[in-house]
């Protein structure tokens, strides 16, 4: 089991604030964490790994695990905190930065799980390059500040009910299964954490999808019928609800993901939006 506090403090190093370093030190969290996202033979992508407390874990029950880590002092740690393991490739770069074609040739194509204490400045960032795409990700363990877990999981009507939302649960079951409180973190945070199980639920990605969701919500106060002529020639949206089975005076908050679902193969279908 790597001690991350005493890995940092004996390298001289102070966790890095500006890129959200506040290691998770709870063991029942890593240990919960790694059985939900590896428990067996999985190809695992890693976002941070930091000083590799959490990569060490899935080390041992991954096929190949891929740790994409921004920091180059982190780098240079995680090469001797995993030195026992053969199957971790270290990547070092930004992940929001990195190309999906080289996630997937990490991983030689095959389909993979992901694992990742997120740094809280890139959350949705980070979470919306892997959902809003046409990666073969089965599932996904996220650990996040508890205010941005509440979008994933958020239902229509919710204050928090977004694009984040509707997209997240149109291609995967989003539930939250841990919450953590500060205590768990060195340094602590400022902020309670939660980590959400998002299981692939087999609804093949639609590149079309969420532009039709973000066009929707674009003004949350305005009915569907205002926000969807941005992007259809105005005459084609009466037919497009219609065909949607919606009120011409719903608004996106009061929409399922599978409301939107019908409404996206409807837009594709009756208009021609380029
Ligand atoms: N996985 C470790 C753990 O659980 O203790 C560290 C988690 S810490 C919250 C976030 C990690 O993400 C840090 O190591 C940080 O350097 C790294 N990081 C921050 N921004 C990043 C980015 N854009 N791409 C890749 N890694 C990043």
């Amino acid at each position: 089991m790597i001690d991350s506090k005493k890995v940092i403090k004996e390298a001289g190093l102070d966790p890095n604030k500006a890129l959200g370093q506040n290691f998770l030190i709870d063991e029942s969290a890593l240990s919960g964490i790694c059985e939900l996202a590896c428990p067996g033979g999985q190809n695992v992508l890693e976002i941070g790994p930091g000083i590799g407390a959490l990569t060490d874990r899935l080390a041992e029950s991954a096929k190949l695990v891929l740790a994409v880590e921004i920091d180059g002092n982190m780098v240079e740690l995680l090469s001797k905190t995993l030195a026992a393991h053969n199957n971790v490739r270290i990547v070092h770069s930004d992940f929001l930065r990195m190309k999906n074609s080289a996630i997937l040739d990490g991983f030689g194509g095959a389909a993979f799980t992901v694992a990742a204490n997120l740094p809280y400045y890139i959350t949705s960032e980070a979470a919306m390059k892997l959902i809003d795409s046409d990666l073969p990700i089965n599932r996904m363990v996220l650990m996040m500040q508890k205010e941005a877990a509440e979008h994933f999981i958020a239902a229509p009507r919710a204050k928090c009910y977004t694009p984040v939302s509707v997209i997240s649960q149109r291609y995967y079951t989003v539930s939250q299964c841990m919450k953590l409180s500060p205590a768990s973190y060195y340094p602590e945070p400022a902020v309670d954490s939660a980590v959400l199980l998002f299981e692939r639920n087999g609804c093949a990605y639609d590149r079309d999808f969420s532009r039709v969701v973000k066009t929707a919500f674009s003004m949350r106060r305005k009915t569907l019928r205002n926000n969807l002529s941005k992007i259809v020639p105005k005459d084609t949206v009466p037919a497009i609800l219609e065909g949607a089975l919606l009120s011409p005076s719903a608004r996106a908050e009061e929409l399922s993901p599978e409301d939107f679902s019908r409404l996206a193969e409807c837009v594709k279908r009756l208009s021609s939006a380029e």
